[in-house]
């Protein structure tokens, strides 16, 4: 079976199946009606003969008989007479009844195998068995009692193929119908196969395509349905989709680092092909070194952010969660930003109390100092910085608003994104990444962040956490 489809293997051993059940079926059935026929004919046997021992009567002399009746029919017997009734049938339905002195001579009646039941001797109320032109018969004795027919037997015979006819007719017409039934069934069976197995095909088909041409776009179309092989279907999809969606995210990513780090580095280059030049005085050499320390810190700050993305979306078990007093985080946080006093921005906070959420405490201090220090950077002279934490239904809401530069509408589904930074804030010394950590500390504790922002009013940026389930919040 090395080299069957599936689906031949499971017509086959459908067809197989089939094939055994019908054939014990009808072996059953055959056999248990034919036990059912012969307990029948033997029934039948003894009735009749029963029914004729009414039918024969004994008479001294022909005076005796009161109600002559000439359908009878009347036999001598010694110096007496025999009288049959004409109800005693002979011959009725293949059983045949004759009348016998005990010396097994034939007086009345019909007895297709007579010679052959010679040799058998009159047993009263057994069922004998005779072969007779290579078919049973059965053979049934009966001793007539009453006044004078003492040493006087009734022997009924009947064949053991006696209605026979009937269930050979039956035989030939299963025998008929039985194949076109089981291959009508396997033709059915194979269908239904073919049917099932149609979306294997299909999924190895595009699963051969995609490794084939690495085209993670490729998606398994099957028709509608729910069975397991569409969910397996479905499940397949979504796992392109989630690798296809990596793999660019991966691509992105490279990209994105080598361009970003490429400005720094062929800065450090430029300086020191300058610092080479053996005409510079010590301020130059001073103002070069300079400039590649403040490249190399930016590319540390950047090597370092990209590192704790890597981390956190690659090893989350270093990220250990516990009970954390968000309310008293956020606090401290505020408290201590406030020392900045960057730009003559106030911070103002508007913290509920005893807010706890399963989380991070190192993860989401980052998060909230990332959108704190954001408000700072992107905030206007003497503005305003308010942070809020409040408990809004079963969620713990932070909210980081400022009236600061704001963020044109187009930008802003891309601020989320790795490396982005808008052209207002090119002059601002950071790394584009900021957000996208935020952004990933945030779902790493399965909530939300999103942002709503006027340019030139400034941006409230809102992240909502679920919360710890079971504490009094
Ligand atoms: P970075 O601040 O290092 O540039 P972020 O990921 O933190 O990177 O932010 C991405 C961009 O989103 C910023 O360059 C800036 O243009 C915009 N942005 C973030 N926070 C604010 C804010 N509070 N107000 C206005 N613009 C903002």
């Amino acid at each position: 079976m090395k080299h069957l489809s599936i689906r031949s293997k499971i017509t086959l051993w459908f067809a197989a199946a089939l094939v055994i059940v019908v054939s014990l079926t009808y072996v059953c059935i055959l056999s248990v009606s034919n036990q059912v026929l012969q307990k029948t004919i033997k029934d039948n046997l003894i009735e009749t003969v029963e029914n004729n021992m009414d039918e024969v009567e004994y008479y001294e002399s022909m005076d005796a008989i009161t109600e002559p009746n000439d359908v009878d029919y009347f036999i001598r017997y010694g110096d007496a007479f025999l009288e049959i009734d004409d109800d005693f049938l002979d011959s009725v339905n293949q059983v045949y009844t004759a009348l016998y002195n005990s010396d097994l001579f034939m007086l009345y009646g019909e007895n297709p195998v007579a010679k052959q039941c010679a040799s058998l001797s009159l047993q009263n109320m057994t069922i004998q068995t005779v072969k007779a032109y290579g078919v049973r018969y059965y053979v049934f004795d009966r001793e007539l009692t009453g006044e004078g027919l003492e040493g006087l037997w009734l022997r009924g015979v009947v064949s053991e193929k006696q209605g026979k006819e009937d269930l050979s007719t039956i035989t030939m017409l299963s025998m008929v119908i039985m194949p076109v039934i089981v291959a009508v069934a396997i033709y059915g069976g194979s269908l239904i196969a073919k049917r099932t197995l149609e979306p294997i095909q299909k999924i190895s088909e595009t699963v051969e395509h995609i490794s084939r041409g690495n085209d993670l776009k490729k998606r398994i179309e099957l028709d509608k349905g729910d069975d397991e092989l569409h969910l397996l279907a479905e499940q397949f999809n979504s796992m392109f989709a989630r690798l296809d969606d990596s793999f660019e995210k991966e691509k992105r990513f490279t990209s994105d680092v080598s361009h970003e780090l490429r400005t720094p580095m062929s800065v450090i280059m430029a300086q020191c092909e300058y610092s080479m030049d053996e005409n510079s005085s010590l301020d130059e050499y001073a103002e070069s070194i300079q400039s590649i320390y403040s490249q190399g810190q930016k590319m540390t700050v950047l090597i370092n952010q990209m590192l704790d993305i890597a981390r956190l979306e690659m090893r989350p078990e270093n990220y250990p969660k516990e009970r954390v007093d968000l309310s008293a985080l956020t606090d401290s946080i505020c408290k201590d930003m406030a020392l900045i006093k960057e730009k003559g921005i106030a911070i103002s906070s508007h913290i509920d109390a005893g807010l706890f959420i399963s989380g991070n405490p190192g993860l989401l201090a980052r998060a909230i100092s990332n959108l704190i220090s954001n408000a700072y950077h992107y905030g206007k002279d003497n503005g305003h910085i308010d942070v809020f934490l409040k408990k809004v239904e079963e969620q713990v809401v932070l909210t980081v608003s400022d009236d600061g530069i704001g963020i044109a509408e187009e930008n802003i589904p891309k601020i989320f994104d790795r490396f982005y930074r808008e052209d207002s804030s090119r002059t601002q010394n950071g790394t584009g990444l900021g957000l996208s950590i935020t952004k990933e500390i945030v779902q790493f504790h399965g909530g939300t962040i999103e942002v709503k922002s006027l340019l030139g009013i400034g941006s409230t940026f809102t992240v909502i956490f679920p919360s710890e389930r079971g504490n009094a919040l």
